[in-house]
């Protein structure tokens, strides 16, 4: 069969699954659950998977999932990436009434693009034609919250990141995969696909690094002896001004957010507060601005706790990195070419959606960032939703173009890298060049978190 030929069967393979591609989205849209919680979808997933006929590997980063496709090569090795994990968020009328959870972000979608991605490779047939594999993951917790929970886990040893691809990265799960492949829901129904970038560098995402936070003090009898006492909050007041002070040292160019919330503030209105602990977090958009920008917040906490004689703790947590560069324009002209032969024109959005001279990097934070600094990486937007992300308003509209649709991209493109020898994804891998090497990776976040 020729390329033509064996490139529609795969698309067509896609379009015949789009009911189990639909339901798929659906039953994780109504079983949504936090990061590194997320057993019930990655138990419906490996099952998927099994039914398939594919060897799945488990409790990968604590609650992750992988099935290899394997073509007629093992490499080049394409990871297709879906997210495991919901949000929190009470107040939105679908969340889980147990915990909360809902999948205000979209990644109900990843995951379904991604298992259509197995159905359609497994169910066509093609990888028999195919040079390399795809590696479909299912990996935890993109969303960096549950903080406090997350570090007893690191404390226990469980986990050492705070995002999922971070722990595949660590625990080598990456390192037999050459180019990586994502999308992300956006909330918009006037596009269906978006193909963001262009040729040459392109602006990236800023990175974070975390901090908890504790001043100690001395509780005392807030009306009959404060004097006894060291006030803990009011450290933290003064600490908090000077960080403040400190804004106008960042330069716009490094998009520097400084962020933080009081999670104990105190133990009784009538007793000086005695211990005071902050969550914060410090994005930027390299990793000189995080650790310029740590360093200075790191004086500011000292200096409002050497003002009251109090004592400050300060533990730095791992984030993920900012994505500085786009990695391969062969890889993003190949998604862009995919999306007109696959696409109605209409129906997309691309190049760069920023036309302002002095593009600043994205202000959200992804660890799909990580992936990038390590190798090629290509990722596309997705429409078919409404409302706000991360809100209660948030819903899915059009579960063809959020589930379905990103199915054909994404074998577009796997097919296109695979075939003929994987020249293509040859092509991408040699003209790419990491940001950080897989071996050096968790040598380079320490030095990020030693400062
Ligand atoms: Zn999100
Ligand atoms: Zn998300």
């Amino acid at each position: 069969m020729d390329k033509v030929a064996l490139k529609r069967k795969l698309l067509d393979a896609v379009e015949a699954r789009a009911d189990d591609i639909i339901a798929a989205g659906d039953w994780i849209w109504c079983n949504p659950e936090a990061g590194f919680k997320e057993y019930k979808t990655a138990d419906y997933t490996t099952g998927i998977f099994r039914d398939l006929g594919l060897e799945v590997e488990e409790n990968i980063g604590l609650t992750g999932v992988q099935a290899k496709i394997n073509g007629r090569d093992d490499r080049p090795n394409i990871a297709v990436i879906g997210e495991l994990d919901a949000l929190l968020i009470p107040e939105h009328p679908e969340s889980d009434p147990d915990t909360g959870a809902v999948h205000s972000c979209g990644h109900n979608g990843q995951m379904a693009n991604m298992i259509g991605v197995a159905m359609a490779l497994v169910d066509s047939g093609v990888m028999e034609h195919l040079d390399g594999s795809v590696t479909c993951m299912a990996v935890p917790a993109e969303e960096p919250i549950e903080i406090e929970w997350r570090r007893e886990l690191y404390d226990e040893g469980k986990l050492f990141f705070l995002g999922g691809k971070q722990e595949f990265i660590k625990d080598g799960y990456f390192d037999d995969v050459d180019i990586s492949l994502a999308n992300h829901m956006a909330t918009n129904t006037e596009w269906k696909i978006a193909v963001r970038g262009g040729e040459g560098p392109q602006p990236g995402g800023v990175g974070f690094m975390g901090k908890m936070i504790s001043f100690k003090g001395a509780e005392a009898h807030s009306g009959a002896a404060p004097w006894n006492g060291v006030n803990a909050l009011n450290a933290a007041n003064i600490a908090m001004s000077a960080i403040d002070a400190q804004r106008d040292t960042f330069k716009d160019t490094d998009a520097v957010r400084v962020h933080y919330f009081i999670t104990k503030g105190g133990d009784a209105v009538n007793i000086v507060p005695s211990e005071v602990r902050l969550e914060m977090m410090i994005r930027a958009a390299s990793v000189e601005a995080i650790k310029d920008a740590s360093m200075k917040v790191d004086r500011a906490l000292r200096g409002g706790a050497i003002a009251l004689g109090a004592e400050v703790e300060i533990s730095n947590i791992p984030g993920y990195l900012p994505s500085q560069m786009q990695g391969s324009d062969t890889l993003w002209r190949n998604m862009r070419d995919n999306a007109f032969e696959i696409f109605d024109e209409e129906d997309l959005v691309v190049g760069t959606a920023d036309p302002s001279p002095i593009r600043t990097p994205h202000g959200a934070v992804s660890d799909i960032n990580d992936v990038a600094n390590i190798m090629p990486k290509a990722s596309f937007g997705v429409g078919g939703a409404t409302g706000v992300g991360h809100s209660r308003s948030y819903s899915i509209v059009d579960k063809y173009v959020a589930y379905v649709m990103p199915v054909k991209l994404y074998a577009g493109m796997v097919f296109d890298l695979l075939w003929d020898g994987a020249k293509l994804a040859r092509q991408v891998t040699e003209e790419y060049e990491p940001q950080v090497t897989k071996s050096g990776y968790m040598a380079y976040w320490k030095d990020i978190l030693e400062g």
